[in-house]
């Protein structure tokens, strides 16, 4: 019932929204077709870009024939799974799946290293009348557009093959001011579109502020993060990324730059401030919420089932996640993980605390822990909120989490499902993790900073006490198989126990299953036909395409990797 209504009424906005505004295109052109660009005029262009266009060389290209170079190669095969790999290349991207090792360190220097799925361009943006001419050379040649910021998207939606990136990096530039209009009334912060989370965290701390950013330091902030949602160690302080937000200057699909505010091109505002990455316009610079640099209380501790009987494991598992909804309600915010040989409680923080208030906090647990059999000893601090970062989820700026040996999938956990059974979702992700899985969780209070926030957000964020990750790790240095394999995993055996332990499931649109079929419904929720007639206002002819984003329901890309519209 609720479905139909949903689909009902996004038809209903299509039709209308849909008038005077058909994609007049098939497919759009790729390397070899007779609409290409010639090199004249790539270098015309290039010159508007002030000679900026970078022709994409695969970062895999020194592991393989003509230019191999044995040096080079075994320092990438060394590094291929860190962050920082893939984070300043203008090509490249973090989700290993979307390569499909097209030109692959780990593959033999003989195999020809092919562009594949890469884009063929990139500009290096260094103003945002550079993202004026790509956005209007990409529309009028009817290539393929693509934004990349730090290429961590789970969905490949930094990359595409035949594609002209806007690559936003050189987008700089960090000020803290105080910003005023009738919604919010305090401290701020202005980014350039380029800048990434830990330079924030570093300015912020200089600036004695702090700003919701991602728990990984090599995260962005104005892209997909903020875009998508964004969680952050500072949710249950402040809320979510989007919930920040004061204001984008924005370069729309027609080229022009504007300001998306609050009274100002309101509606795209709405958009950017939670409805998926990249799907509305090209973001050049975006002011949000900066706040109080105060100290933050922490603990970190962890658990080994090798060394406990199964019995009294699982009990201190069920037992955790009782108590999750109450650290919630207590302030604090929650980074956890769980795999076959540990469960680690990474980040546990409270912002404006005190190492004592969270041992006051976790005390409860900690006996409750004690009455069947284990001692639990937590290391407890209370630092800056950089101090503590770099503690807890650091190294800044790497961090410690691998990337591109993961397929992943997610679910937003409502509060109620742990306050009614928790020994029931406990015992879920205990088989998961049984049957070789990893899961994440981030937990908080999700709910707005103020009621005077309008975002779209999906409302399930609101009612959720953590967003789940479930990972299935493949070799990098494997085959295709196997990444298909891990995905075919979360798809067809995590996700059913996830969904089957929270029937009306929803997922952060950054953080899920990239097979997830009812994606309308699961990642935008209710506010999904806003979003698409918003989408069809600002880019009708659907420029800004990404994978499972609002409105990609009439794209399609063929095995070569051409996107075509489909009706
Ligand atoms: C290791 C790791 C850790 C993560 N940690 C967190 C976390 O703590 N919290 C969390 O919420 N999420 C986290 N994520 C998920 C993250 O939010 C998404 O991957 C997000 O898409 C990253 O955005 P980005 O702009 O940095 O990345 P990119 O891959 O560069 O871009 C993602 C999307 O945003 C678009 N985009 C980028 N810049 C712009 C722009 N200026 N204007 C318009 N569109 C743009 C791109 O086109 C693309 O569609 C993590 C992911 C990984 C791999």
């Amino acid at each position: 019932m609720r479905v139909s209504t949903f689909a009902s009424l996004a038809a209903l906005l299509l039709s209308g929204a849909t008038e005077g505004c058909a994609i007049a295109v098939s497919c759009r052109c790729m390397p070899g077709d007779s609409c290409w660009p010639t090199t004249n005029e790539w270098n015309t262009f290039n010159a508007t870009v002030g000679g900026n266009l970078i022709a994409t060389v695969p970062i895999g290209s020194p592991c393989h024939d003509p230019t191999y170079d044995e040096a080079a190669c075994t320092a990438l095969q060394n590094s291929w799974t860190s962050p920082m790999t893939h984070l300043y290349h203008p090509s490249s991207f973090m989700q290993n799946y979307f390569t499909n090792r097209s030109c692959d360190p780990f593959t033999d220097r003989a195999t020809p290293c092919e562009l594949g799925n890469y884009v063929s361009f990139a500009v290096a943006v260094q103003n945002k009348q550079h993202v004026v001419s790509t956005v209007k050379f990409a529309r009028e040649h009817n290539i393929r557009l693509v934004v990349k910021h730090t290429g961590h998207d789970y969905f490949g939606r930094s990359t595409g093959a035949g594609g002209l990136s806007i690559f936003t990096q050189g987008l700089g530039g960090i000020s803290f001011s105080t910003f005023k209009d009738k919604y919010y009334s305090g401290r701020s912060m202005t980014i350039g579109a380029g800048v990434i989370g830990y330079d924030i965290l570093k300015a912020a701390d200089e600036n004695n502020a702090v700003v919701v950013t991602g728990e990984s330091a090599t995260v962005g902030l104005a892209g997909g993060y903020t875009q998508g949602g964004g969680h952050s160690a500072l949710s249950t302080a402040f809320g979510l990324a989007a919930d920040q937000t004061l204001s984008f200057e924005v370069v729309t699909a027609k080229g022009e730059i504007v300001t998306a505010s609050r009274t100002k091109n309101e509606d795209l505002y709405w958009a950017l401030s939670g409805g998926g990455g990249g799907n509305y316009g090209v973001v050049t610079s975006m002011t949000v919420r900066a706040h109080d640099n105060l100290k933050v209380g922490g603990a970190s501790f962890i658990l080994y089932p090798t060394l406990l009987p199964a019995d009294q494991y699982k009990q201190a598992v069920e037992t955790l996640f009782s108590y999750l909804p109450k650290f919630a309600d207590q302030g604090v915010m929650i980074v956890f993980a769980i795999r076959s040989n540990y469960l680690a409680v990474r980040n546990f923080m409270i912002y404006n605390s005190t190492a004592e208030r969270a041992e006051e906090i976790l005390a409860p647990f900690v006996a409750d822990l004690k009455t069947i059999g284990i001692t639990l000893n937590p290391t407890y601090s209370t630092l800056s909120y950089y101090d503590h970062y770099a503690t807890y989820m650091g190294p800044i700026p790497a961090g410690i989490l691998p990337i591109g040996d993961t397929q992943v999938g997610g679910q937003l956990l409502p509060k109620t499902v742990l306050e009614t059974n928790p020994k029931a979702y406990a015992n879920t992700i205990l088989e998961i993790v049984s049957a070789g899985g990893g899961v994440i969780f981030s937990v908080a209070d999700y709910s707005p900073p103020d009621d005077k926030v309008s975002n779209s957000v999906l409302p399930q964020w609101r009612t959720a006490v953590s967003q789940v990750n479930v990972l299935a790790t493949y070799d990098p240095k494997g085959t295709v198989e196997a990444m298909e394999t891990a995905l075919s995993t979360i798809t067809n055996t995590y996700m059913p126990k996830l969904k089957a332990a929270v029937p009306d499931s929803y997922a952060y649109v950054n953080e899920a299953d990239i097979q997830e079929a009812n994606w309308q419904k699961t990642f935008y929720g209710s506010n999904y036909a806003k979003l698409q007639a918003i989408k069809l206002k600002y880019d009708c002819e659907g420029l800004f395409y990404t994978y499972k984003g609002v409105g990609s329901e009439k794209w399609a890309t063929s095995t070569t990797g051409r996107l075509c519209a489909t009706r």
